[in-house]
């Protein structure tokens, strides 16, 4: 599942200093991956990018987006469930020089 960052966003930028990923931009910036760029989804306010995203799984035992958000609007993202699985195969992507092992941090997890 991705998180998601709703209509209450004070545009601080604190989330997008501590994701792990860079899945985090600021409205109106284009994104990138993989040397691709993308359109800004989201012009007024901070957004994540769901491709990007892991929920923060393999680096923290919970949404660091969330945790550090002033304003509490940094929400899962219901339409987009996804395993802990598909979200460290995605962190392993995204960081390939990067051993998680099996015992990676997880909000699915007691660590
Ligand atoms: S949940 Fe973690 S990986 Fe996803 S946008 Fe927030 S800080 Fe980045
Ligand atoms: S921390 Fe919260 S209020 Fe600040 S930019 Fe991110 S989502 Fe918006």
């Amino acid at each position: 599942m991705s998180t998601l960052i709703t209509e209450e966003c004070i545009n601080c930028g604190a989330c997008a200093r501590e994701c792990p990923n860079n899945a985090i931009y600021a409205g109106g910036e284009p994104w990138h991956l993989d040397g691709r760029e993308g359109p800004p989804l989201r012009e007024d306010i901070f957004y994540i990018v769901p491709e990007k995203c892991t929920e923060c799984v393999g680096f923290h035992e919970a949404e660091r987006c969330a945790t550090v958000c002033p304003v509490d609007c940094c929400i899962p993202d219901p339409d987009i469930p996804e395993s802990e699985a598909v979200l460290i195969d995605r962190a392993r992507k995204i960081h390939p020089d990067t051993d998680f092992g099996t015992k990676f941090v997880s909000r699915f997890r007691k660590n």
